[in-house]
């Protein structure tokens, strides 16, 4: 963002030629109108500008787009100081004049950080072994899908999924064999639930849980049939699916009292097939029934 359009024009090819997608904005009120409209990871902005200057521009992104990394240009006669732009919510700081060299060595240092960051981030909400999402995450996650279903007053699934016989199946074929089970079932549940809608979670050992959202019951019990047809397939003898299924309920106790209560009926549902039903079924906890 630069109000003198050649600036703008050479930073823009520059930037372009290492590689970088860029797009331009006049001031701060332009910049805001692009950002509205289309995700950016970098915002490289000039100080002084008419309408909305660079302080202002850096003091709103700080407060409503804090994933964005921001690298403040000043002139010479230092209007701003570091201190007080940092302070202000940008990352970083370059001095008019400066060359090319010095403003890629800055960009390529935020990029390596945000790959880096990304990847934190991937790795607390992930199970290293199944590659879905831990539960950790399966707390946070239920949560804000519980706070949705209320909102919009939709429904609101849980599975708890377990592999029958399990330990004979390590024991048989060897625990690398077993790892390499557990991938294909995290496999077969992400190829059998909806993408971006619903979400799978490896909850701890053989046991895994599924999050269906905005679905009625005979679509959530169908999708709980196709995970089990999908790993009956595979032939992983002796093993084969349990699934109990629960449907979120508000009792009017506080909403955190209804998670731990959704998850124990689905728990209980998936107990009730190990132990009621003699294992390979499915379960549907009878107060989640329509
Ligand atoms: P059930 O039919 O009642 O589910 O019994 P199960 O044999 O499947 O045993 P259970 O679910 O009670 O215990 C799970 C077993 O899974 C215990 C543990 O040895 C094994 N296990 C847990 N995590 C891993 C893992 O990451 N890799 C492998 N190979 N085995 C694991
Ligand atoms: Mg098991």
């Amino acid at each position: 963002m630069d109000d003198e359009e050649p600036i703008r024009e050479y930073l823009s090819e520059a930037l372009a030629s290492l590689g970088h997608h860029v797009e331009t904005a006049v001031d701060g009120v332009d910049a805001v109108d692009k950002l509205e409209h289309r995700f950016f990871d970098i915002v490289i902005t000039d100080m002084l500008m008419p309408r909305m200057d660079g302080m202002e521009l850096i003091r709103f992104l700080s407060k409503n787009r804090n994933a964005v990394d921001i690298i403040a240009i000043t002139g010479l006669s230092m209007e701003y100081k570091y201190t007080d732009v940092v302070a202000a919510g940008a990352t970083d700081f370059i001095t008019k004049p400066f060359t090319l060299n010095e403003l890629e060595a800055k960009l390529n240092r935020l990029v390596r950080e945000r790959l880096m960051r990304e990847e934190l981030q991937r790795l607390a909400i992930r199970d290293p072994r199944t590659g879905l999402y831990n539960r950790r995450f399966f707390q946070n996650a239920i949560r804000k899908e519980a706070i949705r279903a209320i909102r919009y007053g939709h429904p609101l699934f849980l599975f708890f999924l377990d592999i029958d016989r399990f330990k004979d199946y390590n024991d048989q074929s060897g625990h690398q064999a077993g790892d390499d089970l557990l991938v294909k079932f995290a496999q077969i549940l992400v190829q059998s639930i909806r993408r971006e809608v619903d979400s799978a979670y490896r909850y701890g050992g053989d046991e895994f849980t599924v999050v269906l959202p905005h679905l009625p019951a005979s679509h959530a019990l169908a999708v709980a049939e196709r995970i089990r047809r999908n790993y009956n397939r595979l032939s992983f003898h002796p093993t084969s699916v349990s699934i109990g299924i629960a449907r979120y309920i508000d009792k009017s106790v506080g909403i955190d009292h209804d998670i731990a209560d959704l998850i124990s009926r689905a728990d209980q549902a998936l107990y009730h097939t190990k132990h009621g039903m003699g294992r390979d079924c499915i379960f549907f906890d009878e107060e989640s029934r329509d």
